[in-house]
Order: structure tokens, then C-alpha cells, then sequence
């Protein structure tokens, strides 16, 4: 079995489409595979996408540091050509950060709502604590149906079997990170 590559985590998939757009993943996974620096030419054949639609997702991978490029002349034809590279260690450690974060914040929002009870509507638009329910006399703003209390069990196992399968991939991630890259 070969190592396991960044763009296999799941984490990383959602990661990356969200800054670099949807084929961002498979455009990363191309590079991985490549091994070595790889031109948006190259890239280029492997995806159904213009030439000018990979330099913006590159671009855009440039800007938050995780794809790097080195400009190199042709010494034929004088052209200079750009090879590009992603850095998986910087990958990891945007995403580290970024689910940090979202733990916490997932946490708070778990703890929040063990103390108070949470109203929406049967299309659950939003949710609102029961003070902010009762100013809008339990009628969705949105969409303007009745809103009854949720079940607060159910979110609240919901919402820590979500906090506890994240953990597990960030924790993965890390024992990958410290290993491989
Ligand atoms: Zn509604």
C-alpha cells in the first residue's frame, strides 16, 4: 500500500474546492501524482478545463500558499514557461487551522443549546433560540410557517457525532503531517 496522498483525506477535498473552486481537488490529486513540477500545459491535457480556467484555480492555490510556480526560459525557443508545485504541508496546515476553529465553534454551539431551546419551522430555514422565536411569534421570517421547538436530543447527538467524526480526520491529518510531510 502506498502512502496515503493529501487530496485523499475528505477534509482536504472540501478544503480545496473551497478555495480554488470545484476541480481545485483533482487538479491538486494531478500535481500529487506528478511527483515533480508540472506545467499548466500539462495540467492542462488532464482536465476538461481551459488553459485560462487552470491558471485560475492555480492562481487562486497561489494566493493562500499552497501551489508555487517557477518561471523557466526555453533556451530554444526563449519562451518561458511556468511549473507549478503544491505544497501538501502547507495544505494540511490551512485546514489544521481552519477545523480548529470549527471544533470550537461547533462545541460553543453543542453547549448553547443544552441550555436553551431551539425553534424552526418544518422547512428549517433557521434556527432561533427562544427568545429571538418568541420576538418573531414563532413565524419564520422566511417563509412564514409556524416554528415549534426542535428536538433538542436529537440535535444535540447530531451535532456531537459531526464534532467527533471531525476530530478523527483532524486527528489523522496531524499523525499524517508530522509523518509524511
Ligand atoms: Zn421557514
Amino acid at each position: 500500500m502506498g502512502i496515503k496522498k493529501i487530496f485523499n483525506f475528505a477534509i482536504t477535498r472540501d478544503f480545496l474546492k473551497k478555495v480554488g473552486g470545484d476541480y481545485a481537488p483533482e487538479l491538486v490529486k494531478i500535481c500529487e501524482n506528478r511527483g515533480k513540477p508540472i506545467t499548466d500545459e500539462e495540467i492542462g491535457k488532464k482536465l476538461p478545463l481551459k488553459i485560462t480556467e487552470i491558471r485560475t484555480i492555480l492562481n487562486r492555490l497561489h494566493f493562500r500558499g499552497i501551489a508555487a510556480y517557477q518561471k523557466t526560459r526555453n533556451t530554444n525557443t526563449g519562451w518561458y514557461s511556468y511549473t507549478w508545485e503544491i505544497s501538501a504541508g502547507r495544505v494540511a496546515e490551512l485546514i489544521l487551522d481552519e477545523q480548529a476553529q470549527e471544533i470550537t465553534k461547533l462545541e460553543k454551539r453543542s453547549e448553547f443549546e443544552e441550555g436553551h431551546a431551539i425553534f424552526n419551522c418544518k422547512r428549517k430555514c433557521s434556527d432561533f433560540p427562544f427568545e429571538v422565536a418568541a420576538e418573531y411569534q414563532f413565524r419564520c421570517p422566511e417563509c412564514g410557517e409556524t416554528m415549534n421547538p426542535a428536538d433538542a436530543k436529537k440535535r444535540t447527538k447530531n451535532l456531537k457525532q459531526h464534532v467527533g467524526a471531525l476530530k478523527d480526520e483532524v486527528a489523522l491529518l496531524k499523525k499524517y503531517k508530522e509523518r509524511y510531510i
